[in-house]
């Protein structure tokens, strides 16, 4: 019985989301690391909805082919699994570098190796990038302003960040790559581009990312005590995915070069925002507080002027309609886990 759905799901041609047609000029051959992770993939729909050859390059240390599997087979979209701190030699127009664990939990699983990501994989893909003439784009983060001591953060901001706490690895190894990114424009004169991504939630964030977005919700679903680390008095903006992919996009196919905060100026205490997720879900989970967490930074929230002025940006997605689209994937994903679909 097994092996005659198998067979007939073989004969069944795969139906694919809409691609635009685009002519030979308009069609860039673009590589995006990170590809099968939380924002990777929905990157991949935009680029590969657009009608553009997509490469994706990714380790699967946290991505999953799941979150892609609606290309595989695309004629346009190809997977190389790939670490990125070893060389690649492949031929593109554009790289997007997301390659890089990027929850706390994630990052510190592995300080040496979240290093190695961030600085041998970022020199690895701007060697690409130098090679191959390709422009290139890094997702940097609002983590590089640490612990910060001016509110809100624009990018002229050098940032509160303790270069030998637990989260050094990530904020460091994000700074690094910046300033290898500058080194290469100057020295090799190579078109960079640079988002400082703020707190970003969304569907495929992973169900155990650790990250509060993904916690909350997961707890207030499961009627499950929602954890705050602290006092819950420290604050942060949250952005919904697609809102990110937009202005990724605009930065790269944008003249501006230098560092454009890419976040919702809408901020919360993580008290509140744990009510408001708690209420949203119509859970009866306990609020519990937990010990806070070493250097988490007290407040949060980006100056999205530069993004305004030279990418004709800002955010569109209402903190309802994102928790609403993210809720609804997270309830999906612990059904498909308590039934054996998903593991
Ligand atoms: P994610 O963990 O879902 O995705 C990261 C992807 O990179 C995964 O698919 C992982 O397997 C891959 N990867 C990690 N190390 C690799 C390596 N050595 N070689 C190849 N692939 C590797 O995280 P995300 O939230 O999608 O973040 C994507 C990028 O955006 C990261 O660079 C992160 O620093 C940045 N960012 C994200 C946020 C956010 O709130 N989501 C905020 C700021 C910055
Ligand atoms: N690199 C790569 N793919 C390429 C070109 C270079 O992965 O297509 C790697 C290369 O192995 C090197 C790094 O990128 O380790 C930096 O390359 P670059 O040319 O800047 O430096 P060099 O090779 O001169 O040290
Ligand atoms: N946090 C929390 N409970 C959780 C997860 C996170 O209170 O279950 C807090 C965390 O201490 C931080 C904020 O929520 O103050 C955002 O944490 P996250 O890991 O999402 O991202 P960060 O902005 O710290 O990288």
């Amino acid at each position: 019985m097994e092996e005659r759905i198998i067979k007939l799901e073989m004969n069944v041609p795969k139906t694919f989301p809409p691609v635009k047609p685009l002519g030979y000029k308009d069609k860039k051959r673009i590589l995006v690391s990170g590809g099968a992770g939380f924002v990777g993939s929905h990157l991949v729909d935009r680029l590969m909805m657009d009608g553009h050859s997509v490469t994706v390059v990714d380790n699967f240390f946290t991505g999953s082919r799941k979150n892609i599997e609606q290309w595989i087979g695309h004629e346009n979209f190809e997977i190389i699994n790939h670490d990125i701190i070893n060389p690649l030699f492949i031929e593109v127009d554009q790289i997007y570098h997301l390659a890089s664990p990027a929850s706390p939990p994630h990052y510190m699983l592995n300080p040496i190796k979240t290093l190695k990501t961030n600085i041998l994989g970022t020199i690895n893909m701007l060697g690409l990038a130098k090679r191959v003439k390709a422009r290139f784009l890094i997702s940097s983060t609002s983590e590089l302003y640490g612990d910060p001591e001016i509110h809100p953060q624009s990018e002229d901001y050098w940032g509160n960040v303790n270069p030998i706490g637990p989260r050094a690895c990530y904020d460091e190894g994000k700074r690094a790559a910046e300033a290898i990114c500058y080194a290469y424009v100057r020295k090799e004169n190579i078109e960079v581009r640079v988002a400082r991504i703020f707190n970003t939630y969304g569907p495929r964030m992973h169900i155990n990312d650790g990250r509060v977005v993904s916690n909350f919700i997961i707890q207030a679903i499961e009627n499950l005590p929602i954890t705050i680390y602290g006092s819950g008095k420290q604050t942060r903006s949250f952005q919904y995915v697609s809102d990110l992919v937009e202005g990724l996009v605009a930065l790269m196919n944008g003249n501006y070069s230098l560092p454009v905060n890419l976040g919702n100026p809408d901020e919360y205490t993580i008290e509140k925002f744990a009510t408001l997720i708690k209420e949203f879900v119509g859970s009866s989970s306990p609020i519990v507080f937990k010990e806070g967490l070493e250097d988490d930074p007290k407040q949060r929230k980006p100056d999205i002027t530069r993004a305004k002025n030279y990418l004709n940006w800002s955010p569109k997605v209402s903190l309802q309609d994102g928790l609403q689209k993210t809720v609804n994937y997270f309830k999906k994903e612990i059904q498909m886990s308590k039934t054996g679909l998903r593991s």
